[in-house]
């Protein structure tokens, strides 16, 4: 069995009136890639805040490496790389002297402390601006120095907080493969997004939250078992009669069907030839049909089924 890293046990956290972390509990062990995934305001932030003992909280415990994290438990603090949701540099200095800056406030030895700057600037692949100021930087660049800087003095457990919010696509893969590339180099993650398919594609184990609850805990795999959804068939076709909707609803493993934007949805549970069957009632009616596919649930699936409304932010 690996190690625990961090326990967190029945965490109670009020801002005033509002709840915002309800006895949440978590226990993420070593060489885990742990993904708190949740909308907007379900608890991450505040999550991390109280691990790292930012933040003071109401009830509960953690413990971090098998000690009691305190805000002056700076040997725990020294394991522990942060890349906060917002972006914390040093306006005044360059991409180089921020880092050197966060990793000097570890790494005491100056020839050490070169070698591991120098390996995180490749690492997030900054070598052509090492030179250069915040200011300068594009989002998904300034990110990276977010992350360099707070992964350059290597430590055991690295926590990310929605790291890729408003990062282009080219700097969001450098940044999810660097995470699984710190990973195998043995750095047990935290990553908070309320980004399915990111979670999906790196996280070992997921804890979903919704305000202030973890609601659902597993792999992926685990997950997408806990509902009866299997697979969300989509047939691009003219708008069905209220007969043909009777008839496709109406097959085995159906649950459910809907007509939006041109496209039929079709929500199967269990059952091998879904599409077959639902293409052959459409075919009898002589509809004319477009683009079809079949889809496997996602964790937005998950999340749907367990709290009644769409992970996804509609203007993500
Ligand atoms: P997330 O990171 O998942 O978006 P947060 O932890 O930031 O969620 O917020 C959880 C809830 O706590 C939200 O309802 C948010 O509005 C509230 N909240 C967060 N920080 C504060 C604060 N400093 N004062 C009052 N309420 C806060
Ligand atoms: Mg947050």
């Amino acid at each position: 069995m690996a190690d625990t890293v961090v326990r967190i046990d029945s965490l109670v956290k009020r801002y005033k009136d509002l709840i915002a972390l309800d006895h949440l509990s978590l226990e993420i062990k070593e060489g885990e890639v742990f993904g708190l995934l949740g909308p907007n305001g379900s608890g991450k932030t505040t999550t991390i805040n109280c691990l790292l003992s930012l933040l003071a909280f109401d009830k509960g415990e953690i413990e971090i490496f098998g000690r009691k994290m305190t805000p002056t438990a700076y040997d725990i603090k020294r394991e522990i790389g942060i890349i906060m949701q917002n972006v914390a540099v040093f306006e005044e200095l360059n991409v180089y002297d921020n880092i050197n800056y966060f990793c000097g406030l570890y790494i005491t030895d100056k020839e050490q402390r070169k070698q591991y700057v120098e390996d995180a600037v490749r690492f997030v692949g900054l070598e052509d601006f090492r030179k250069f100021y915040p200011r300068k930087l594009s989002g998904g660049l300034l990110r990276r120095l977010n992350i360099a800087c707070g992964i350059a003095h290597k430590p055991k457990l690295i926590i990310l907080d929605e790291p890729t919010v408003a990062v282009d696509p080219q700097s969001r893969n450098r940044i999810l493969e660097g995470i699984e590339e710190l990973n195998r180099n043995g750095a047990t993650i935290i990553y908070t997004s309320h980004y399915m398919e990111e979670v999906e594609q790196i996280c070992t184990r997921i804890a979903i939250m919704d305000k202030g609850h973890k609601v659902a805990e597993g792999t992926k795999e685990e997950l997408k078992k806990m509902i009866k959804n299997t697979e969300t068939i989509s047939i691009e076709v003219k708008e069905p009669s209220g007969e043909i909707m009777d008839q496709v609803g109406s097959q085995p493993h159906v649950y459910l069907t809907e007509y939006t934007d041109g496209k039929l949805k079709v929500y199967c549970s269990g059952g091998k030839h879904n599409l077959i069957r639902i293409l052959g009632v459409l075919q009898e009616h002589d509809m004319h049909i477009g683009r079809v596919y079949s889809e496997l649930p996602t964790l937005n699936d998950v999340f749907l089924e367990i709290t009644g409304k769409a992970l996804r932010d509609k203007e993500d």
